[in-house]
């Protein structure tokens, strides 16, 4: 039982002044893991204060100084990756293969933050102008829990490249993990209070991020829910915002797609963290001829993915992040049942012998329309929609029709068609026979997927405030 009891205030660990703990659940095991003292507002505004003052000093650095504390910071992660995949298994239940990758992305994240410092002027001509580009200010970070360390390095490694000051609040479902990142920050011997850290409640520390009138930004990945209240808030002190918010991914396999790696990779897509994926391609959009193929494509497929424990290298999908995950997804099972949908594989209950753990079947409905709940909301974890379509322009229409759009895939064996086809998704991000990161490209969100981008140019000018100097002869 591990009892997580501090803080990260000012360049020290603290015990914060909240009293109420947390419990910490396996979602493996449903075994308590530990548990965690939760931060109240008083905390977070200590968390503030401490960034507001180091702001003074940081956002003078100059761009080497920025780039060093960046390589500081990924030597002492380097230093840890076995703990990192361990924690991440264990806490919130994310495979041993989607750990890993995970991991990588944390170490990329400071790689491409280097690469823009060494590429980006802060300083600008625009018509006859000078254009400068300060660091915003204090940055509140908000985020989920699913892929949280992650989440933490491309958002922190973007406000140090910028000059700015953090406030971080994780998930409290995160604690173990954000325990392990804050020791490598530390050792990393960045100036005292460029990051703060506190555990806590959504209604009180991410409430006081989003009020407080020293944060002058609002860096939040979650569901789109909680994104309207942050920036409802946020508006009154002007915060900027970037919101990464929820998706319902659509992913076309065009009618001339090789169907015998497209369909394995829509699963991987699909199924990836468990299905706790944002970027998750959740409605496949099939030509209604390719149905009968799809099906025992499918049906093989997911015969071959592993439920269950996260630790086995083997496994492919692991449990819900908790009991309330676990029966929203079965809710929603059972709402794509009542709506006339047809199973083709997985339904309702725990995979056998996983009866422990909040584990799921994998489970793919075809017979779908695009008007289904199955089709329109969320439902964060191992559920796939299956649609057909008979023109390109009707799958064009069905992609489109969404309230969502962050992510999209596209599958065709002729680029050029691919090509014409994505570039009329409505969405961020549209994967071209396959699924990759490209930390120079920006990531965010269409419609209620979000505001702001980040990642790359536009990532880092989100951290930016053009200020224009113009002068008269
Ligand atoms: P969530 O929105 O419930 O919580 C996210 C964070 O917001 C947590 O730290 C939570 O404590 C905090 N929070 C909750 N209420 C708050 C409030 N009133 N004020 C301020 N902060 C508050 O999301 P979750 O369940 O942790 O994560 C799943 C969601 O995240 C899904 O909808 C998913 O699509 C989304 N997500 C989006 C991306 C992306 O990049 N677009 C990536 C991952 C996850």
């Amino acid at each position: 039982m591990k009892t997580i009891d501090k803080i990260y205030i000012n360049g020290e660990f603290t015990t914060p002044k909240g009293t109420e703990y947390f419990d910490l659940i396996s979602p493996t095991t449903n075994k308590t893991l530990g548990k965690v003292l939760l931060g109240n507002t008083e905390d977070t505004q200590k968390a503030i204060e401490a960034a507001k003052n180091a702001f003074k000093t940081f956002s003078k650095t100059t761009t080497s100084e920025r780039i060093q504390h960046l390589k500081n910071i990924k030597s002492s992660i380097e230093k840890r990756k076995d703990d990192f995949i361990n924690v991440m298994t264990e806490e919130y239940g994310g495979t041993f293969q989607f750990a890993s990758v995970s991991y990588d992305y944390m170490l990329k994240s400071f790689d491409s933050a280097i690469n823009l410092l060494n590429n980006y002027s802060f300083i600008k001509t625009m018509g006859e102008s000078e254009v400068q580009m300060p660091p915003i200010g204090v940055v509140g970070i908000i985020i989920p829990w699913n892929s949280s360390n992650g989440f933490i390095c491309s958002k922190l490694s973007t406000a140090i490249a910028a000059g700015c000051t953090t406030v971080i609040k994780p998930s409290e479902m995160s604690a173990q993990q954000t325990q392990l990142i804050t020791e490598c920050l530390h050792e990393a011997n960045l100036p005292k209070g460029v990051f703060n850290i506190v555990n806590g409640l959504g209604e009180i520390v991410g409430a006081e991020i989003s009020r407080n009138p020293d944060i002058s930004k609002i860096s939040f990945t979650g569901s789109t829910n909680v994104g309207k209240i942050i920036a409802k808030e946020a508006i009154n002190t002007m915060k900027r915002v970037t919101l990464e918010l929820g998706g319902k991914s659509p992913n076309i396999i065009l009618d001339d797609a090789d169907f015998s790696k497209a369909i394995p990779l829509a699963m991987g897509a699909a199924f990836m963290n468990n299905g706790q994926a944002c970027i998750a391609g959740t409605r496949l959009l099939i030509p209604e001829n390719k149905l009968e193929e799809t099906k025992l494509l499918i049906k093989e497929t997911v015969s071959h993915l592993i439920v269950g424990d996260p630790k086995n290298q083997n496994t492919a999908i692991g449990p819900m992040v908790s009991i309330k995950q676990y029966n929203r997804v079965q809710e929603y099972i059972q709402a794509g049942i009542n709506e006339g949908a047809e199973i083709l594989t997985g339904g309702l209950g725990k995979p056998e012998g996983l009866e422990n753990g909040n584990f799921i079947k994998p489970t793919v409905f075809i017979n779908v329309n695009n008007q289904m709940r199955i089709a329109r909301e969320e439902i964060f974890g191992p559920v796939l929609s299956v649609i057909a379509y008979k023109t390109e322009e009707e799958a064009i229409e069905i992609a489109n029709d969404t309230t969502y759009g962050l992510q999209a895939y596209v599958n065709s064996s002729d680029s050029e068609r691919a090509h014409k086809v994505a570039s009329q998704i409505n969405a961020g991000r549209v994967q071209i026979n396959g699924i990759g990161h490209d930390p120079m490209a920006p990531f965010g969100g269409f419609k209620q997927s979000g505001i702001g981008r980040e990642f790359g140019t536009l990532g880092l000018e989100a951290y930016l405030e053009p200020r224009a100097l113009i002068q008269q002869k």
